[in-house]
């Protein structure tokens, strides 16, 4: 079959393109390889570097761990010879024509197209300068860089990267604004919350705190020219911020303060604020009252107001509510469906709404039956998943073979460490889409561990293990087997039964 041959000047075909070398395109790119060694497989990208998984290791059925490097393109290409990595912005695409533009100028023809182009932060503004977002390494260095400057932050949203920042960060007061009643709502409930916040309040423990589940390094990063343009780098992951200094001009250890149930009203620049006669509040104290309502003597770059009414000046925000998906130059012209959240809709096949053309990570949305176990969330492993089977999806597309959905999205598992706890997640961890009728299970031993399982007519659905609770893979199993656990009630998490022999 044909390889990339070129087609005219400054045009090019090959079977396969895959756009985006984050950790969906580089796994589908792989994956393609391996499959179709003969076949010439070009992965267009806007990021210098490319993300590779290193060291894959199955911990359990459903959990997984790996190893993250971000490397140069030519690594790839060496180890994939049918490989050529091309580094440029796709800015456009002509799905009638089968045709991807470049920033350069350039016409890629494609036969199977598999778009794994990521997201961007949702920032709460636009082009403010005192507005940050974080993604990739360039927008994490700038972070850092003014951190170390900054007396004060304003941190804005309720997921992972807000979880893991208001945490890590040393030296600077850190004003954490949540629209929701309790902290990590996108990962835990309430209950949860109320075990984790303490650790905000404590002092962070002077021991070098044990790796998250992958390794995140960058290897070739010096030599390397960064990518112009933010918003087209690619996604940092775990561990994104180990041997990265998080720390501002104080002298102390993590300063919190979160102001619930709030969003940012308002906005204002240091002279706007001066001119609206408006008086901010001082850093509310941790663990005192007295501070409460005083007013703040200090002038500040930047000022916001809260949804309830009240109002902190800060050296910078960050804004860590969410991404969006990357798909303007693909859909502009054509017709794919998209979702409600921005992503492209992918089928089972991962197949887009467009003929010939897949999608995988960040920038997809999965619109198939929803399972009873799984969910989309945008993770580095599902990242991986998705780009894994995207490209098994696309061969047997061409082979004109069915394929299952793999196992993998059979049920939800996600691995992490928050506030230097370990926190696995498993099936409906938080009971998304159970209603009513299902029943929760609680195990607390302060500053210790948090085991909760979510029970719906007897079956265990779902489950939060905060701690060295080792009980992810009984529960895993438990899970996916769905046997009927009626008969244990409570028992089931009583401390004093060793349920792993049990079931095991
Ligand atoms: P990306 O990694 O975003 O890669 C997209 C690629 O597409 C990039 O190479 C980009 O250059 C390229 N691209 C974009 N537009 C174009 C274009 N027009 N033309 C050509 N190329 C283009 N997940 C976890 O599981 N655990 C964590 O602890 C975790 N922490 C995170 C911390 C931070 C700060 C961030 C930002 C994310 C974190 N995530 C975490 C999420 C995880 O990093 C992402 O879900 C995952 O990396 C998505 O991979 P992707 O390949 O879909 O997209």
């Amino acid at each position: 079959m044909a390889t990339a041959a070129a087609s005219g000047p400054g045009s090019a075909r090959a079977r396969f393109i895959v756009v985006g070398g984050g950790i969906a395109g580089v796994t589908c790119t792989e994956q393609l390889a391996g499959e179709f060694p003969s076949e010439k497989i070009l992965l267009i990208t806007a990021s210098p570097l490319i993300k590779a998984v290193m060291n894959f290791k199955q911990v359990s059925r459903m959990l997984e761990e790996f190893e993250v490097e971000e490397r140069p393109t030519r690594i790839l290409e060496e180890h994939y010879p049918n490989v050529k990595v091309i580094q440029s912005a796709v800015r456009g695409l002509d799905a009638a024509q089968r045709k991807l533009y470049t920033e350069e100028g350039k016409e890629y023809i494609y036969e199977k197209l598999c778009i794994c182009a990521g997201g961007r932060p949702r920032l709460i503004v636009k082009d403010n300068p005192y507005v940050l977002g974080i993604r990739d390494t360039d927008s994490a260095k700038e972070f850092q860089s003014r951190l170390a400057r900054a007396k004060r932050i304003i941190v804005i949203g309720n997921g992972g990267i807000a979880l893991e920042l208001v945490y890590e960060i040393e030296g600077c007061e850190v004003i954490w604004a949540i629209k929701d009643k309790a902290i990590g709502n996108t990962f835990f409930d309430a209950g949860a919350a109320q075990f984790l916040i303490p650790q905000l309040k404590a002092d962070k423990p002077e021991a070098i705190h044990p790796c998250k589940r992958t390794k995140y390094t960058t290897e070739g990063l010096e030599t390397e020219t960064a990518a112009e343009d933010g918003a087209h780098g690619s996604a940092l992951g775990p561990d994104w911020h180990e041997g990265m200094k998080l720390k501002g001009t104080k002298e102390i250890s993590h300063r919190v303060h979160v102001e619930y149930q709030c969003e940012i009203d308002k906005i204002y620049l240091h002279e706007e604020f001066a001119s609206s006669q408006k008086t901010s509040l001082a850093f509310p104290e941790n663990l005192s009252e007295e501070r409460e309502g005083k007013i703040d003597e200090e002038c500040w770059p930047i000022y916001v107001q809260l949804t309830n009414g009240k109002i902190y000046g800060s050296d910078f925000i960050v804004s860590a509510t969410g991404v969006i998906p990357n798909v303007e130059p693909f859909i502009t012209n054509n017709h794919f469906d998209v979702a409600e959240d921005g992503g492209l809709k992918v089928d089972e096949q991962m197949r887009t709404s467009v003929p010939d053309i897949f999608a995988a990570g960040d920038v997809c949305t999965v619109s198939w039956e929803s399972r009873a176990l799984w969910q989309q969330m945008r993770l580095w492993t599902q990242a991986r998943q998705m780009g894994y089977y995207a490209a098994k999806c696309i061969a047997a597309e061409l082979l004109d073979e069915s394929i299952e959905l793999d196992f993998s999205f059979e049920a939800f598992a996600h691995v992490t460490k928050f506030f230097n706890y370990k926190v696995v997640l498993l099936g409906k961890y938080n009971s998304q889409g159970l209603g009513t009728d299902h029943e929760l299970l609680l195990r607390c031993t302060k500053g210790q561990e948090y085991v909760k399982t979510v029970m719906q007519d007897g079956r265990m659905m779902g489950a939060v293990l905060i701690g060295e609770t080792d009980l992810e893979g009984t529960f895993e199993n438990l899970i996916l087997n769905q046997m009927d656990l009626s008969a244990y009630g409570e028992d089931l998490l009583d401390p004093d039964i060793d349920i792993e022999d049990y079931f095991d």
